[in-house]
């Protein structure tokens, strides 16, 4: 820990650079000052020249380990699309130009591996800094941090760490490395301030990640911030006002109170529950189809992952992807979303999401054909494989498994054997798995619908996928645009299987949502809450319109407008009550919560 050296009042310096990471935030100055290593060339007898080029290899490997590591923090700590950042340092000391090269110099011109490594790593750089795209300048300091790991460790020396900072700080580098930035997560720093780096380099992606305000590639007059100075750091217009006059002081704490107290509303509203004006509460999740998705999910305050559409890792692979990357993928959303829930949709392939691997050939009518459950029971390998990545994945959070498109019991229950065995498989291999983890089935089909009572007994939840269930009962594809017009959401036929199914979820004791495009309308809000669903989920943006809508409406008037609209036979007139409906209460809103 530095110490702020007793000193007369320093004069107010303002010192402009990039807006790396939004946010402003004022503390004392801590100077970093692990900066460039001086690399001198020293001569190497040629009897220990081989022992010197084993000694740089294991330098290289151990460099590795350590970016191993810190990738392995940062997937923890953010995701693992920042993780993926460490990748490109790791392919730096994967490249046999680089390392053999390296060798080979050594061998050649006996000198010292730190030294030949630097030339190396300068001769890249030189070549980097004269391509004129920002981000390839920018990957120069990637390659840097890497031959700092390096040198490190062929020196003996530990690169220096925030990890036992004891009070809150600004800190101040010349420089700083995504590998500097990635151990500010664990520390008690505030935000940071640097001479180097611009708006896309991959310091400033961990600051944004991190929520670290950051201003960087201040220029040299950054050095001039001394250890203990007060600082200002505004990452929303990348100053940095170094001992500010007290007015200054004064204007930045009221705009720090500012951006405090707009995170505090904004996060008053994402938290409010979904809850009727006569206190029924219903959960509201959000469908996604990839692991970037994650964090719109918390910020619309979704309570869990009501659809996880998980074909995206299939969609673009020519082979499918194995039970590690499954594993990898699954557990990072869990972990992510924990304590919320998520339900993982095993593949649903086929019909209009054409796919690389597996293949299923052609197929006249590919919506009725080897689709989604279907081709699981087809190709169970395929099936196995995700039904254990799944499984792994439960250790890492609050993880639920539902199956597609089911037509019949038997589907399910040899599904269901395939899922009790990939369990008995794991807990014998001693591999960690939740003890429940709740299966479910989506009610796609009118047939699932009408033996709803039958399958209510053998899963845990219902989901229903309006999209296909539509499609499915008023025989009109989904996608043919011919046909569209007929397409109603509203017809009686399509009520009345969403209606049977969740009375015998209910008869049954389990609970039934709806993870169709049906939920997201909030005009049908009063239909599905009249009906009875425990559980909408949409995607993240359509929630805060939907629960709005929850908040403004009763149970009792939602069951009343359901009996009325069931109580129609054409589309036509449940339309028309809808409308009515969707004016009246338009009308009669008061919002509770005004952001
Ligand atoms: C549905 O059919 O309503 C559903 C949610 O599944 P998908 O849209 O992925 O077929
Ligand atoms: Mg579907």
């Amino acid at each position: 820990m530095q110490r702020s050296p007793r000193r007369a009042a320093r004069p107010q310096q303002i010192l402009t650079g990039v807006p790396a990471a939004p946010g402003i935030v004022i503390g004392p100055a801590y100077v970093y000052t692990a900066g460039a290593l001086s690399v001198e060339p020293h001569p190497i007898p040629a009897s220990r020249v081989e022992e010197e080029v084993q000694r740089f290899l294991a330098a290289v490997d151990q460099t590795k380990d350590q970016i191993r590591q810190i990738r392995r923090q940062v997937e923890d700590q953010i995701d693992l699309a920042h993780g993926a950042i460490f990748e490109s340092h790791l392919r730096v000391l994967e490249d046999p130009l680089l390392i053999d090269h390296t060798v080979d110099e050594i061998r050649r011109d006996r000198l010292n591996a730190e030294f030949v490594f630097h030339r190396n790593l300068q001769k890249i750089g030189t070549l980097l800094a004269k391509i004129r795209d920002q981000h390839f300048r920018e990957r120069d300091a990637d390659l840097f941090d890497v031959g700092k790991g390096v040198a490190h460790n062929l020196m003996g020396q530990v690169r220096q760490h925030f990890a036992n900072l004891q009070r809150d700080v600004v800190v101040v580098a010349h420089e700083l490395s995504p590998t500097d930035t990635a151990q500010m997560g664990q520390s008690s720093i505030l935000g940071f301030v640097c001479a180097t780096g611009g708006p896309t380099s991959h310091t400033a992606i961990m600051a944004k990640a991190l929520e670290l305000p950051a201003v960087l590639g201040i220029g040299d007059e950054c050095d001039t911030i001394a250890a203990g100075d007060l600082v200002v750091v505004d990452g929303n217009e990348g100053r940095v006002i170094v001992n500010p006059s007290a007015e200054n002081l004064a204007l930045y704490r009221r705009a720090r109170m500012r951006v405090v107290r707009s995170r505090r509303d904004m996060a008053k509203l994402r938290d409010l529950p979904a809850e009727t004006t006569d206190g029924y509460r219903i959960t509201v999740a959000a469908n996604i189809e990839l692991p970037q998705e994650v964090d719109q999910v918390i910020a619309n305050g979704a309570q869990g992952v009501g659809l996880f559409r998980t074909e995206f890792l299939f969609l673009n692979a020519t082979v499918a992807p194995d039970e590690e990357t499954q594993t990898r993928v699954y557990s990072d959303v869990a972990r992510r979303l924990r304590p919320r829930p998520v339900i993982f949709r095993t593949i649903d392939l086929g019909g209009d999401k054409f796919l690389s691997a597996p293949s299923v050939g052609e197929e006249l009518n590919p919506f009725l054909g080897l689709r989604a459950i279907r081709l699981c029971l087809d190709q169970r390998d395929v099936f196995m494989t995700q039904l254990r990545a799944i499984l792994r994945a439960s250790a890492r959070g609050a993880v639920h498994v539902m199956l597609p498109l089911i037509s019949s019991i038997e589907e399910v229950r040899e599904a269901r054997a395939m899922f009790d065995q990939a369990r008995t498989d794991l807990l014998s291999e001693g591999v960690p798995i939740a003890e429940q983890v709740p299966f479910g089935i989506m009610i796609e089909t009118p047939s699932a619908a009408l033996t709803a009572d039958a399958l209510a007994r053998e899963v845990d939840f219902f989901s229903i996928g309006t999209n296909d269930l539509i499609q499915y009962t008023l025989a009109v594809d989904r996608v043919n645009e011919k046909v569209a017009h007929l397409y109603q959401p509203l017809h009686p036929a399509v009520l009345r299987l969403m209606r049977v199914s969740v009375e015998a979820a209910h008869r049954e004791g389990i609970w039934c949502g709806v993870c169709g495009e049906m939920a997201a309308d909030p005009d049908m809000t009063p239909i599905l809450l009249g009906m009875g669903v425990d559980e909408l989920s949409m995607s993240a943006p359509a929630i805060p319109r939907v629960k709005q809508a929850i908040r403004r409406l009763s149970l009792a008037e939602c069951q009343q407008i359901y009996e009325d609209i069931a109580a129609k036979v054409t589309v036509r007139e449940t339309r028309g009550a809808v409308k009515r409906q969707t004016r009246r209460l338009a009308r009669e809103s008061q919002p509770r919560v005004r952001p």
